[in-house]
């Protein structure tokens, strides 16, 4: 069934290897690794700045390698899109995602599931509805999920990233821009695009106590995002500084090491049991 799908997305076996640093991958093991249910879900707790409350968790790929052990997404995102395998790779994460998330609520944990989705599927129908469908079978309201889409992909092509994300929207998915500030789309696209979240990029977090370029950067951007009506969330906060940084400017959710890293679903059960 595997190799149907592929067909009708046009798979090729020659796109380019990955640039991240690590073992060299082809789209062959790639497949492989899908058809072996080898792609796992990790997740990271985004939580209120100031309360330090778990608001929900972004859901990061990761490659459970028989070989290799677990491989960051650096190593086969951009190997998947490149080889037409990116819509497959995305329903696998999808699948483990939502099945999390009802397991999730089902332990008295209502969390938020926001999941990173290519602009290489805005094309894509059947996502939308995929996601709906596995949603509603695991008993999980879509009003739970939050799809973040990376600022660059939206100046790649916004009539076909309005249309998709309008789509997920009508369903009760939220949508969130990621990486902000380093993408260069307008206002008026922002304004366009029915959003609720703003994630600044981590660039601008990471020792921001000591950067004043990048303070400005933060300040502006949740100035904006507050204009627009949107939760923002700075991500990449390792230390108290970069902590103390954007509680300080105003930010209302923080994500990155100094909370947590991303774990497998045990781990996160754990960390929140603890934290109860
Ligand atoms: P992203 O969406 O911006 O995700 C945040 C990345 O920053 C993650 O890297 C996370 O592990 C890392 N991170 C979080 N907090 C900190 C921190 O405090 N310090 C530092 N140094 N790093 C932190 P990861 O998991 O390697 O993912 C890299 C990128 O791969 C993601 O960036 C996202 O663009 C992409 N990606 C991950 N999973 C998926 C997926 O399922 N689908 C798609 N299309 N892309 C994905
Ligand atoms: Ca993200
Ligand atoms: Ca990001
Ligand atoms: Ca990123």
């Amino acid at each position: 069934a595997l190799y149907d799908v592929l067909n009708r997305y046009g798979a090729s076996e020659t796109a380019a290897a990955g640039t991240a640093a690590g073992p060299a991958i082809s789209v062959g093991d790639l497949l492989t690794g899908l058809e072996s249910n080898q792609f796992v879900a990790y997740f990271q707790p985004k939580v209120d700045a100031r309360s330090l409350e778990v608001i929900g968790v972004e859901v990061l790929a990761r490659w459970n390698h028989p070989q290799h052990g677990i491989l960051a997404p650096g190593l086969f995102v951009p190997l998947a899109e490149n080889g037409g395998l990116i819509e497959i790779l995305t329903m696998a994460i999808f699948k483990n995602a939502i099945d999390a998330g009802s397991e999730l609520h089902r332990l008295g944990h209502q969390l938020k599931i926001a999941v990173n989705y290519s602009a290489q599927s805005f094309g894509s129908l059947e996502l939308p509805e995929f996601i709906v469908a596995t949603s509603q079978a695991a008993g999980l309201d879509p009003r739970y999920l939050i799809i973040e889409v990376t600022e660059s992909g939206l100046v790649h092509d916004p009539t076909v990233a309005l249309d998709v994300l309008s789509r997920l929207r009508l369903k009760g998915v939220s949508l969130s821009i990621d990486d902000f500030g380093t993408g260069y789309s307008s206002m008026e696209q922002l304004r366009r695009i029915p959003f609720s979240e703003l994630k600044i990029d981590q660039g601008f977090v990471r020792g921001a106590d000591q950067d004043a370029t990048a303070r400005s950067i933060l300040e502006s951007s949740i100035a904006m995002a507050k204009k627009l009506n949107l939760t923002t969330v700075a991500e990449g906060v390792e230390t108290q500084e970069d902590l103390e940084v954007v509680r300080s400017l105003g930010c209302d959710l923080v994500q990155g090491y100094l909370i947590a890293k991303p774990m497998a679903l045990a781990d996160l059960i754990v960390w929140l049991q603890r934290k109860r």
